[in-house]
């Protein structure tokens, strides 16, 4: 039997000399600053799409289709790329895989894979006590399901990568497809823009595709992202006692592509897979299977029947 120990140890990768938060006001100031611009303008652009929509009653098939593809590339990016893979090393790729995953979780506009690698790490090293970066539990409340969604963004701590994610900064294909990151933003925009014009053939193609495909998307995977650490730590099932207030939210489980099953992905953080059941729709977890059957992904971890029935009678 497959040592559970796999399953459950976060990746070798902490370096802990150094304090876990920085507060260098340079930084400090520039995650605030990239924070409110990219919720501002995400935020309006869907209140401007909206109110465009109730009043002309005028969007293409085409323009839906550009939305619905580019949301489940970029978040497939963010749910498979930076969380399953960059962050907890569910399974190994090579570089061309490592470098779309990285492009296409920026064009999510969570911030670079470094900065989200070292928050969602830290997140896991203290969840939901001192030290958690979004936990609605250290506040409580309203108070503390708004901090746990956006306002963690704008405390004054930045989370020091150099700890959380080592491994990312010794690896020089990373580090420079991060670097890049404003590119693979302005990326994320152009082409729902391009393909909205080519598609629709019309000027107002390039328009919609841009505001649907680009700031409606952003805006909704943002939101779905941030549910996973504010609704999903409060609302929900937890079939393993795992030491945090971690849920199953099965609500959730279609916007987040499988993130949901976040009380699972608690008991297993290194699992490819977060739905555990047949019946748990992870489509994260479908994509990786792709990816390994056209052997572009390998050494996929997923736990036995046996450690996930073990782990749950000693969680009861
Ligand atoms: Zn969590
Ligand atoms: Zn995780």
């Amino acid at each position: 039997m497959e040592d559970p120990k796999n399953f459950i140890l976060p990746p070798n990768s902490y370096n802990e000399k150094f304090s876990i938060t920085l507060t260098n006001d340079y930084l400090i100031k520039r995650q605030k600053i990239f924070s409110l611009a990219t919720i501002l303008i995400s935020s309006l652009g869907t209140l401007l799409a909206a109110t465009l929509l109730c009043i002309y009653r005028d969007i293409s098939i085409q323009i839906i289709f550009i939305s619905i593809i580019m949301y489940c590339l970029t978040m497939l990016g963010i749910e498979v790329g930076f969380h399953r893979y960059f962050s907890h090393g569910a399974f190994q790729t090579n570089n061309f895989i490592k470098t779309v995953f990285i492009i296409l979780g920026s064009m999510a506009v969570q911030g670079p894979v470094v900065f989200w690698v070292s928050e969602h790490r830290q997140h896991h090293a203290y969840t939901d006590k001192q030290g958690d970066p979004h936990s609605p539990h250290l506040e409580g409340g309203i108070k503390g399901l708004w901090y746990a969604h956006i306002g963690w963004m704008f405390d004054n701590k930045v989370t020091n990568f150099t700890v959380f994610a080592n491994d990312l900064l010794h690896d020089k294909t990373i580090v420079k497809i991060n670097k890049m990151y404003l590119y693979w933003v302005s990326l994320g925009l152009l082409i729902p823009a391009v393909l909205g014009g080519l598609l629709t053939s019309t000027l107002m193609g390039i328009w919609q595709g841009f505001l649907w495909g680009g700031l409606v998307r952003i805006f909704l995977a943002h939101h779905a992202t941030w549910s996973v650490n504010s609704i999903v730590h409060i609302f929900g099932t937890n079939p393993f006692k795992t030491q945090d207030f971690s849920k199953n939210n099965i609500w959730l489980v279609f916007p987040t592509l499988g993130g949901a099953w976040h009380n699972n992905h608690h008991a297993f953080p290194t699992s490819a897979k977060a739905g555990l059941y047949w019946w748990q729709i992870d489509f994260g977890y479908w994509f990786i299977r792709i990816l390994e059957l056209s052997r572009l992904v390998f050494q996929v971890k997923v736990p036995s029947k046996e450690i996930i029935e073990l782990k749950k009678v000693q969680s009861s």
